[in-house]
C-alpha cells in the first residue's frame, strides 16, 4: 500500500484518546475498564485504513475490538472511519505487534484477526511473517484457552506457508475457504484489500485455527 507520509498523523492521533489507546501497557489486564464491560476481545493486527474493524464493531456491538496498526499515516484513516462511526466498541493501538505482551495478559484476547498480512516472500524474511511460530507464540500468550485466530489473505504462497505453519503449532484448523466470495460464508466484511484484488478477480483464501490448550 503506498501511503503518503502525514506528517500530522501523529498529532491527530493524539488529540484523540477515547479511540487511540496512547498507554496500552496500562490496561493489561484490565481492558474490560477501558469498554467498560466485560464482553469479548477481538484483536486485528495490521488493520490498516480500518474499514474491517469498524464494519465488525458496527455488526457485532456485544463485542469489543482493537485494531493494532505500526504506520501512523495508516492508521489515521482508520481514525476518521472511527470517528464517524463514533462506536464505544473500537479502540486503535498505533503500536508495533512485536510488543503485544506488553499490552495484553494470557486470557486478555478471545480472537486474533489477520487480514492480508504484508507476505514476505523471501525466505530469508520469513521470521516477520505475521503467521510465523514466534507469532503464534505470541498470539497464544494473549489468547483465552482455546481462542482463535481467523486469517484472511489474496496471496496463495502466504496462505500455504500459514497453513502449515498452524499445522506444525498443533493448531486445530476449523475453517478454510480457496475462494471466500464464492462460498456459502455469511458476514464477511471487506478489508480495504480484499476489495481492491477482489475486483481484480483475485481469489480470497479465510482460515480459522483454534489453540488446543
Ligand atoms: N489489514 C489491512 C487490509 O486488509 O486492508 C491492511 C493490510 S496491509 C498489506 C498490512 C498492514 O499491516 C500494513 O498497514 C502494515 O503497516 C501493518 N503491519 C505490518 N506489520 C505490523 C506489525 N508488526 N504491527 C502492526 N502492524 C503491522
Amino acid at each position: 500500500m503506498r501511503v503518503r507520509n502525514k506528517p500530522w498523523a501523529k498529532e491527530k492521533l493524539e488529540s484523540f484518546p477515547q479511540f487511540v489507546i496512547h498507554n496500552p501497557e496500562q490496561h493489561k489486564g484490565k481492558w474490560n475498564e477501558v469498554f467498560g464491560n466485560s464482553n469479548p476481545l477481538h484483536i486485528e493486527v495490521g488493520t490498516g485504513k480500518g474499514r474491517f474493524v469498524t464494519g465488525m464493531a458496527q455488526s457485532n456491538p456485544d463485542i469489543n475490538y482493537i485494531g493494532i496498526e505500526l504506520a501512523d499515516s495508516v492508521v489515521v484513516t482508520a481514525l476518521d472511519r472511527i470517528i464517524e462511526a463514533n462506536l464505544p466498541n473500537v479502540k486503535l493501538l498505533n503500536q508495533n505487534a512485536n510488543d503485544l505482551q506488553k499490552f495484553f495478559d494470557k486470557g486478555d484476547v478471545d480472537r486474533v484477526y489477520l487480514n492480508f498480512s504484508d507476505p514476505w516472500p523471501k525466505k530469508r524474511h520469513e521470521k516477520r511473517r505475521l503467521t510465523y511460530k514466534t507469532f503464534l507464540d505470541l498470539y497464544e500468550s494473549i489468547l483465552i484457552d482455546g481462542g482463535e485466530i481467523h486469517f484472511k489473505t489474496d496471496n496463495r504462497g502466504l496462505f500455504e506457508y500459514s497453513l502449515t505453519s498452524f499445522s506444525e503449532y498443533g493448531l486445530l484448523l476449523t475453517y478454510v475457504s480457496l475462494d471466500l466470495h464464492k462460498s456459502d460464508y455469511e458476514g464477511n466484511i471487506m478489508t480495504e484489500y480484499e476489495e481492491k484484488f477482489s475486483e481484480k478477480g483475485f481469489p480470497i483464501y479465510r482460515s480459522e485455527v483454534k489453540f488446543q490448550n
